[in-house]
């Protein structure tokens, strides 16, 4: 299936590392530029007076080239190449990680989780942004049959289950026509297909989950859906079989939202319509008698008694069926109205001739290659689209001309449970500064009650639900207003206040007012966008990212791959509707509930080890050169080499590379603290582990290193006797002791891998050194032994350790006892071993300084993305998030329990 070529996705990571690359090669040219100056005026005037250099007195014409040249080749190394290799390696293991979790296996159906996308782990840990579909990622997708309202009489009201109601068992067998009628419907107005096990069992294979629900409901009432050869269905009842000729199918699409069946009942020979679907599909087309205006008030009301308001001479039945309808909706039930109509002979071939023209030109769209899938996904989608549309239109069109004055049987009520665990993830992630956003193609009532119900949203009074609504675009504009104007009240108050829109008014706010909701996204921490269609999905992705904010979009369907491939991140359910998504989706989960462990901890994880290990790889490199630059100033700035190139290209290859690779295995934090503790994504999702400032503190480190072991190798080796390899590998030694005891300061848990890797790392610099000090042929004859015999040798690489690491160390210790932050906190709760105290209890957030950044933020401004850097090795809380919107609750920890008594307040605006 042709859905186009995604773009390649960037982390933030990879960006900033692009950033700090760009700037340390800006510094490269600098100094290459100056040190190739300063070179020619010393050799001009110092160089060429010693007769012992034997400059030449006329050059070639490139000679004033040649001094910058060589320092660019000292510089090159800079900006560490192997960095790009490195990371690539790690992200292809923190993939692995999440392939080989076992805690995040769906154990039901053996699903593991995958990482398809290896090169975006990090973005999962600066989250901000989820916007999740409901059916089938929150909930299971696994529907029950509930409750029905047949002819005006609510059936499974009480015991919550239609099918265990005794005065429906009775009507069923006692074959009340209403109720017989209702259950044909249910049995066989559908695309299932029954098939006969080898034990005689009937199993359905239904394309949908709720026609499933209803068949083995239906057949659970005595109405057994047994067969279908060709267009016979055949029903058995009460013992006696019946049987339908199928003559039409009028499929169900989104924007119908109903199906119809035109079948010949082969008892009487009368031709029958038998149709389902969303109430304000079928309950505006009821019969004369029943006739009502089905107005859309549920735009303007939540109250059930006034949300549907039947206009005209609505009989008490049709209220009875407005009522089930929206007080099955209020328990989060989905309704289904189901509903009949006997066709005259004439009518229905009339009828038929202009359906199957309609319908043939449909299919010559198919045949001639523009599949529907194709074309939905294709790259000229808005085009191809319009075109598909009209050939729907059509048949849509033809349908309704036989869909009309249907007499309405009854309401079907399913319940779609939530998945285990979605309250508790919700509420996790929440906590971690995470906002959600809920796009469902579902009624706003059901939707409601599934956010209500898993603490997506929080019940009055800590909670507040505004809506946004309208028919015309001047009244969209004006809900907008009024919404945004609450917002912008009440975004100083530590108040959850999410806002509600369905896919009619969102298309004005998308089409016209995309400005004043782009404001509205950036103050709005929840939000509930009902009835919305794949594009505004992605639409609603996109008005985020623009926002910049780092997005994740999870679905489980066909029709939320556009929005899981327009997020930073897409995530797919593979669940029961197929792997659609899951094979378009960057990560694919069997489960919402694993969205918290993939978040925080495999998203935290890879972030805090990429940070580090970036930054080290700078680190590293900038040591080498630093002293090939300090070794420029006692070599008459001429650009020449203090290290062999054998050492060079091994500093890199072998000396380095291993111990920093091994932080993949590192854990500041156990997984349970993390998960305990979801507010330390903060420091994250805030960049606070690598950015210009935290940059600057290992820039910093490498300067004052390269001095350390410059300084000391030259005053302790620099002198008559010594070689210049000597001087070099005293050098070499240092900077190697040095990066192993960086590793080893920066690794907060060591497992034997590690200490193999740092210390095992060493022993091996000594092992290829005095393999190269054995080879007479390899510039460094005897270097090595001789070195290690000499105290002086170890003497000096004690002095550098100790010189080089004392003030880091320092500087660390002094954070940690007197400014530690929420991890250092947790870490150390973590290492006496005692019950880990609330974070809030320990050290309080200083929260008049957050609302003053608040009120300070002006909300027609973009988001401004400017965390707040601190200096050298920074990770202290006190600095908040501007950049956020609203205040960053760090210490919210009691739980959003969810009360049914949500504030109908949107009436009010
Ligand atoms: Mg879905």
């Amino acid at each position: 299936m042709s859905r186009g070529i995604p773009e390649p996705k960037l982390t933030a990571m990879d960006a900033m590392i692009d950033k700090l690359t760009g700037a340390i090669f800006v510094f490269q040219i600098v100094v290459v530029m100056v040190l190739g100056i300063a070179g020619n005026v010393w050799k001009d005037t110092e160089a060429k007076k010693q007769w012992y250099v034997l400059y030449p007195d006329k050059g070639p014409w490139y000679e004033l080239l040649i001094i910058p040249l060589r320092f660019e080749l000292l510089c090159s190394i800079m900006i560490p190449i192997s960095i790009k290799v490195s990371l690539d390696l790690v992200k292809g293991l923190y993939a692995k990680f999440i392939d080989w979790d076992h805690r995040m296996v769906d154990l039901e159906t053996s699903t593991p989780s995958n990482a398809t996308n290896t090169a975006i782990s990090e973005d999962l840990g600066q989250v901000e942004y989820i916007l999740t579909d409901k059916t089938g990622t929150l909930t299971e997708n696994k529907m029950i049959f509930r409750r029905c309202c047949i002819s005006g009489i609510f059936y499974g009201n009480e015991n919550g289950d239609a099918l265990k109601d005794v005065e429906l068992l009775h009507a069923v067998s006692s074959g009340s026509p209403d109720v017989v009628q209702f259950l044909t419907i249910m049995a066989i107005c559908n695309t299932v297909i029954p098939t006969q096990s080898k034990t005689g069992d009937i199993l359905y294979k239904a394309q949908s989950q709720d026609e499933d629900a209803l068949v083995q409901a239906a057949a659970h009432l005595h109405m057994v859906f047994f067969n279908k050869s060709g267009n016979i269905l055949e029903v058995k009842f009460n013992s006696s079989v019946l049987q339908y000729e199928v003559l039409e199918t009028l499929e169900f699409t989104s924007d119908r939202k109903r199906m119809s069946l035109v079948l010949r009942d082969c008892q009487n020979g009368k031709i029958l319509l038998l149709s389902k679907g969303a109430d304000e599909a079928i309950l505006p087309y009821a019969r004369t008698g029943m006739l009502f205006i089905y107005f859309r008030t549920t735009k303007y009301y939540f109250d059930a008694s006034i949300c549907l308001t039947p206009f005209l001479t609505a009989g008490q039945q049709t209220r009875n069926f407005v009522e089930a309808v929206e007080q099955y909706a209020h328990l989060g039930l989905r309704t289904l109205c189901l509903a009949w109509r006997e066709l005259r002979e004439d009518e229905y071939r009339e009828w038929s001739l202009m359906f199957r023209e309609a319908n043939s030109t449909l299919v010559d769209r198919e045949v001639n290659g523009i599949l529907v899938n194709d074309i939905l996904y294709s790259n000229s989608y808005e085009l191809n689209f319009s075109v598909y549309y009209l050939s729907q239109w059509r048949v849509a069109e033809v349908c309704q001309r036989i869909e009309h004055n249907l007499e309405v049987l009854g309401v079907t009520a399913i319940e779609d449970r939530l998945q285990d665990g979605v309250p508790e993830t919700i509420e996790t992630l929440r906590k971690a500064g995470i906002n959600f956003w809920m796009l469902t193609g579902d009624k706003q009532n059901t939707a409601i009650q599934i956010a209500l119900s898993c603490n997506f949203i929080s019940p009055e009074p800590k909670g507040q639900l505004l809506s946004i609504d309208g028919k015309t675009e001047d009244e969209v504009r004006r809900s907008l207003e009024r919404v945004l104007l609450t917002m912008r009240i009440t975004t100083s108050e530590p108040k959850d206040v999410a806002f509600v829109i369905d896919g009619w008014a969102l298309d004005f706010a998308l089409n016209h007012y995309r400005k004043a909701f782009t404001e509205l996204a950036i103050l709005s921490r929840t939000a509930i966008c009902c009835r919305v269609t794949p594009s505004q999905k992605a639409q609603l992705v996109q008005i985020l990212k623009s926002c910049d904010y780092r997005t994740l979009a999870i679905g489980d369907g066909g029709n939320d791959v556009r929005m899981i491939q327009q997020a930073d991140i897409g995530v797919g359910i593979s669940g029961r509707e197929g792997l659609q998504a899951a094979r378009a989706a960057d990560y694919s989960i069997g489960k919402f509930r694993f969205l918290k462990r993939l978040i925080l901890v495999h998203g935290r994880y890879s972030y805090n080890r990429t940070a580090f290990l970036s930054q080290y790889s700078f680190y590293k490199s900038l040591l080498i050169c630093f002293i090939q630059i300090f070794f420029s100033f006692i070599s008459g700035v001429s650009g020449t080499s203090l290290f062999n190139s054998v050492s060079l290209m091994a500093y890199n290859v072998f000396y380095t590379s291993v111990p920093v690779l091994v932080s993949v295995l590192d854990k500041d934090l156990s997984e349970e603290t993390v998960i305990q503790h979801p507010q330390i994504l903060f420091y994250c999702q805030a960049g606070r582990l690598l950015n210009p400032s935290t940059f600057a503190g290992w820039f910093g480190r490498s300067l004052f290193h390269a001095v350390v072991v410059f300084l000391i190798s030259i005053h302790a080796y620099a002198y008559d006797k010594s070689e210049m390899e000597e001087v070099s590998m005293v050098a070499l030694s240092g900077c190697i002791w040095l990066q192993a005891f960086v590793v080893a300061m920066e690794t907060n848990s060591f497992t034997i891998l590690q200490h193999l890797a740092i210390w095992g790392n060493l022993a091996g610099f000594y092992a290829i050194n005095w393999i190269f000090s054995a080879l007479p042929a390899s510039g460094m004859y005897t270097i090595m032994f001789r070195l290690c015999r000499q105290p002086s040798y170890w003497i000096s690489i004690f002095l550098m350790t100790a010189a080089g690491m004392s003030p880091i160390l320092a500087i660390k210790y002094f954070r940690y006892t007197y400014r530690p932050s929420k991890i250092n906190t947790l870490q150390q709760a973590e290492r006496l071993g005692g019950p880990i105290l609330s974070l809030g209890t320990i050290e309080p957030q200083p929260r008049p300084l957050i609302e003053k950044d608040v009120s300070t933020l002006s909300i027609t401004q973009p988001k401004n993305r400017n965390p707040v850097y601190e200096p050298l090795l920074s990770d202290s809380p006190n600095a908040t998030r501007r950049s956020s919107g609203t205040p960053f609750d760090f210490f919210q920890s009691q739980s959003r329990s969810s009360l049914p008594n949500y504030s109908r307040n949107c009436k009010d605006n």
